[in-house]
């Protein structure tokens, strides 16, 4: 008897084993889009951009075995174990997955109407190098849910997701966002959301500070967190009621409006106008970013969108994945924009970039995302890698941009096991065929994305959903 059960326990612990691990089993749809999978794989010299913030390092061997960094070091003294897959990356770099916070499953299709386009978005920010993401607020219910599920599975290739609950929002004009009653009714939808599976939250523009304290309350009561779009409720009220998070940098802020009515939005725009002037030494911004860094409240920037909005800028990066009638609408708003003598966002997105910088150095924590809403030019993948380009154009080293697209972006989520490259940590890894830390502009030169130790074809990935993307 005891010889069968240690007969067995020989056998048994392996199966178990891999199904208790990193990698779920993939269907053969994710399959066609894997072209790595080994028990163990070699990456052999090859430049390690951390994710830490630490100087880049040349000449690395990293070996990673069922899903994991097994080994890590300089090529003359790490050597691919036997029976390893090895791969000569020289002259390439890899940098961890990137962990970003606000990111969607929906799409601006038509006028105040947003497409759900889960499938093909999972495969653009996978094929971008987008290893963990945050939704950053949903309006389909139940999607952002089930594609995580479908993710962890092995059911759909994809990042992993937070999976954000519906907006908390009070009534206005969106067709789909609920409008939520009072407190308790905000206590309600976040109770609901969080059995239903959702992992995060986001306020929206028309919440009172009234239901945004109750859902705090209920969010930190279930060990989750909430992070806010906000307006009617300024960035120092909702830091005051324990809000975790604020999107958009400092663009969202109410707080200097003068006469801002208590609970109401007095517009995007009226705030944007007090941002647009305010001084990044002045009293009233410090005393503010005093507050957030106090309360470690997180700040999201979103950089991606703003620039679609702003005159002169480049045509953003991947429209061409698009359906034509999408593809053209984008085209000629882009035009509009680019004749716009007056707007704001000359001046506001540079802005941005600064008190986004001063936010940092005042010791903040700063997280990225994309937002891929707006006027339709910012395409998961393509955006996410935009915005780490657009970090360093707001005077962050490639180094330090990188890090707030991927340890940050951990580290907020609480997820320790991704983004940062060290013995022991998950294999999230990027391979890019170029340097981004010199020129960051590399970072576009995806090769291959490592998720759990799983190869990645972004060619095929993108190929996949090219020229279909706003159909689903
Ligand atoms: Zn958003």
């Amino acid at each position: 008897m005891k010889r069968v059960l240690a007969a067995l326990l020989l056998v048994l612990p392996l199966p178990i084993v891999l199904a208790a691990g990193q990698r779920p089993n993939f269907t053969n749809g994710v399959r066609g889009f894997i072209k790595i999978d080994a028990p163990v794989v070699a990456l052999t010299n090859v430049r390690v951009i951390d994710g830490t913030g630490a100087a880049a390092k040349e000449n690395q061997t990293i070996v990673i075995r069922d899903g994991a960094i097994a080994e890590l070091g300089p090529a003359a003294s790490v050597k691919p174990p036997e029976g390893a897959m090895s791969l000569d990356l020289s002259g390439k770099s890899v940098i961890p997955g990137l962990v970003m916070v606000h990111e969607h499953l929906y799409y601006p299709t038509g006028p105040g109407v947003y497409g759900q386009l889960g499938e093909s978005f999972v495969r653009l920010y996978l094929a971008g190098g987008v290893t963990t993401m945050r939704t950053g607020g949903n309006t389909n219910g139940v999607m952002d849910l089930n594609l995580k599920a479908d993710v962890e599975q092995g059911r759909q290739p994809g990042p992993a997701i937070d999976a954000t609950a519906p907006y908390l929002n009070g009534p206005q004009g969106m067709l789909q966002m609920y409008a939520l009653k009072d407190a308790d009714d905000a206590r309600r939808q976040v109770a609901y959301w969080a059995e239903m599976g959702a992992t995060s939250y986001k306020a929206y523009m028309q919440i009172t500070r009234a239901e945004l304290g109750a859902a705090v309350e209920e969010v930190h009561k279930r060990k989750l967190k909430i992070t806010g779009h906000l307006c009617s409720v300024t960035y120092s009220e909702a830091a005051d009621l324990g809000i975790d998070n604020l999107e958009h940098g400092f663009l969202a802020s109410t707080d200097f409006v003068a006469d801002k009515k208590p609970d109401e939005c007095p517009g995007q725009g009226a705030g944007q106008k007090t941002i647009a002037g305010l001084d990044a030494n002045g009293e009233p911004f410090t005393s503010l970013v005093k507050k957030l860094v106090d309360k470690r409240v997180a700040l999201t920037s979103t950089l991606t969108v703003f620039e679609t909005f702003t005159p002169g800028r480049p045509m953003p990066p991947g429209i061409d994945v698009l359906v034509a009638p999408l593809k053209e609408a984008f085209e000629q708003r882009y035009a509009a924009t680019a004749k716009s003598q007056q707007s704001i966002y000359t001046t506001l997105f540079p802005k941005a970039m600064a008190l986004e910088r001063a936010f940092v150095k005042a010791g903040g924590l700063l997280i990225a995302g994309t937002d891929p809403t707006g006027g339709g030019g910012v395409i998961p993948g393509y955006s996410n890698q935009r915005q780490v380009e657009l970090l360093v154009e707001a005077g962050f080293t490639p180094l330090e941009a990188i890090q707030i697209c991927t340890s940050n972006g951990a580290k907020y989520l609480g997820r320790d096991k991704v983004g940062t490259i060290a013995i022991g940590k998950q294999a999230d890894l990027v391979v890019i065929n170029g340097n981004p830390a010199a020129a960051i502009g590399d970072i576009r030169k995806v090769e291959t994305v490592f998720k759990q130790g799983v190869g990645y074809d972004p060619a095929k990935l993108l190929a996949s959903v090219s020229g279909k993307v706003g159909l689903w």
